[in-house]
């Protein structure tokens, strides 16, 4: 059992930079919990705090219960895998994954049967007398995941374990550590940059920027109902569009304009900006590329929340095309089937889903609705 919680955790830096501001986070026994953010927005830094590695400028952590401000990191009971792997070259790969067993002088038939459990779990029994040197970026990446398992930690921390592998072998390892995280039934903390890894791998994922938590709940909810338009806009590829537009009212309809064109808004929506008393001012919309259609039956069934917009770029895709448009003045991306011909320069009509319009406020940037 292994719940880890950051009650006020700050860290200061010299200079009073400030790399985590007031950081609270109960992550629960056995979640994936994945930090994601920009780079410099502190994820490394509350890594290294709860690892250890890191002194606590202010706040608790407590990893199963107890606190641990002043526990070292090698009485913790964690595991870290780092970007770079940092295995040991003159050693093979057995010796690296069998080493912090020998320093804990654990008898060598347990080191053995550890190490030969957890290169099976990782398919690299064949490896077991290679050097790193010799091994693939992928492979190295295992041996360092095994070397993290053996020790039977009770909590992982990953900090960008795939940033050096290419695009192919991340999609790979991201179903591996996933099926790892199933295996092991243990509390995982990873760190990255990368939306798509936050979103295919975490149980929960907590949004980051500036040192400060922006949201924390599950991928769906996070890229469904973000918090705000940083959330929106970090948080799915091709990003969110964006634009400025006004809300008017005509009658008992809430519309949002923008230049020449106007979308209607569904009630439940058109009711919360009039509550809340934003009829006559200027919001942020956003709208996701899967929810901009080119398709007639879409014209037509959402004729009131049709736009002009004019091609400048396709980009094929196969399965699917990526349109760069703009409306008005703004960039747009819309992603559509590639059925019809359209080719660049090409002004075309495009319906905007306004169920799954998201609105901002344009001061606070949270969302409305
Ligand atoms: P990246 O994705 O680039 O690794 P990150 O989100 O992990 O970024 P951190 O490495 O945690 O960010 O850094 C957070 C902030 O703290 C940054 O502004 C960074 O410059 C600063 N920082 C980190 N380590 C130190 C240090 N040892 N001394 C001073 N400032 C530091």
């Amino acid at each position: 059992m292994a719940s880890v919680n950051l009650k006020h955790v700050i860290k200061k830096f010299e200079g009073n930079v400030v790399a985590v501001a007031d950081f609270n986070l109960d992550i629960e026994d056995k979640e994936f919990i994945i930090f994601v953010g920009p780079s410099g927005c502190g994820k490394t830094t509350t890594l290294r705090m709860i690892a250890g590695l890191e002194e606590i400028t202010q706040g608790e952590i407590s990893i199963d219960g107890r606190l641990v401000n002043d526990v070292q990191s090698k009485d913790r009971d964690i595991a870290m895998v780092f970007q770079n792997y940092a295995l040991y070259p003159h050693m093979t790969v057995f010796e690296n994954m069998a080493y912090s067993l020998k320093l804990r002088k654990t008898p060598k038939d347990e080191i053995k049967a550890s190490v030969y459990e957890a290169a099976k779990i990782l398919d690299i029994e064949q490896f077991l007398d290679r050097k790193p040197k010799a091994l693939s970026g992928g492979q190295r990446q295992r041996v360092a995941l095994g070397r993290a398992i053996v020790r039977r930690p009770k909590v992982f921390l990953m900090d960008e374990p795939m940033s050096n592998l290419d695009a192919k072998l991340r999609g790979q390892m991201r179903t591996e550590i996933s099926k790892l995280h199933r295996e092991l039934q243990t509390t995982f903390i990873y760190v990255t940059h990368d939306q798509t890894e936050a979103m295919t791998m975490g149980t929960r994922i907590v949004v980051m920027k500036d040192g400060y938590i922006q949201q924390v709940n599950t991928p769906q909810t996070v890229y469904e109902k973000p918090d705000n338009l940083f959330v929106a806009g970090f948080i799915g590829s091709p990003q969110m569009n964006f634009m400025e537009v006004l809300v008017e009212k005509f009658g008992e309809e809430v519309h949002l304009k923008f230049g020449r064109n106007s979308i209607k808004l569904p009630y439940e929506k058109a009711r919360k900006l009039e509550e809340l008393d934003y009829i006559g001012k200027e919001v942020i919309m956003g709208v996701r590329p899967e929810n901009v259609f080119d398709e007639q039956r879409y014209l037509d069934s959402l004729a009131d929340c049709v736009v002009e917009a004019e091609v400048e770029v396709v980009e094929m895709l196969g399965s699917e095309i990526h349109l760069h448009v703009k409306i008005e003045d703004t960039g747009f991306i819309a992603r559509v089937n590639p059925k019809k011909q359209i080719k660049v320069g090409d002004t075309i009509r495009l319906a905007l889903d306004p169920s799954k319009v998201h609105i901002f406020d344009r001061e606070t940037e949270k969302t409305i609705t």
